[in-house]
């Protein structure tokens, strides 16, 4: 696929989207505008479907609302509020890692920058990158799982892992996009182009999507 009609698919689905639940990270985002709570919810999104992480999220929220609620809450307590998302054990040690590394190097507040968040241990580029987007209206290209299957699938990209995916659209797609591209197609990949049977009869870029073709489908 060309860039010009990546663009074109682009631009259909940001107006798409408008009728469309947000993903859990821009909903805390827009509720909170607050780095702290944006870098808590991607952490417990990660491999977590939004229903299940936005109930967690307000458990959590009751019991931990800035850095020194998190350095004082017990392991113990931590996992009995968060033990529905994935992982939550990893995500229990992630969260108390980050809240000693934000009070011992960044004084108590969240790194507006790329090389800083990748320090703290259990950060990965999909967080930081969404948490320099999301937190600080930085540019960075965050790339969730829905992101890496569609992109790859429109044949944009031909990449193995998320983070060759990003690092190839650094190289490719247009500056306008980077902040916007993971909202729209984690929506896009969670409604319609699905990871176990896309909704090709219900698509709103059903005419510009090559991979329809390669399943036989007419367009
Ligand atoms: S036509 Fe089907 S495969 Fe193509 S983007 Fe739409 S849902 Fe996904």
């Amino acid at each position: 696929m060309e860039t010009r009609t990546l663009e074109r698919i682009l631009t259909l689905l940001e107006k798409w989207k408008k009728e469309h639940k947000s993903p859990i990270v821009e909903k805390v985002k827009e509720r909170f505008k607050d780095p702290f709570l944006i870098l808590i919810a991607t952490i417990l999104s990660l491999r977590t479907r939004d229903i299940v992480t936005e109930k967690v999220f307000e458990k959590l929220y009751n019991e931990v609302k800035n850095v020194d609620d998190l350095e004082a809450i017990s392991e113990e307590r931590l996992e009995k509020l968060i033990n529905s998302v994935g992982f939550y054990k990893n995500k229990v040690k992630t969260l108390k890692e980050i809240a000693k590394r934000l009070k011992e190097n960044f004084n108590g507040k969240v790194p507006d920058n790329l090389k800083d968040l990748l320090s703290i241990k259990g950060v990965g580029r999909k967080t930081a990158n969404l948490v320099l987007i999301e937190g600080f209206d930085k540019y960075g290209i965050c790339v969730d799982t829905h992101v890496h299957r569609i992109i790859n699938l429109w044949g944009y990209v031909s990449t193995r892992a998320a983070d060759d995916t990003e690092m190839e659209l650094r190289k490719k797609l247009p500056r306008k996009w980077w902040k916007k591209i993971n909202n729209i197609l984690v929506t896009f990949g969670q409604n319609i182009c699905t990871p176990v049977s896309q909704k090709c009869h219900i698509c709103p870029v059903y005419r510009l999507c090559s991979y329809k073709n390669k399943k036989g489908l007419n367009g």
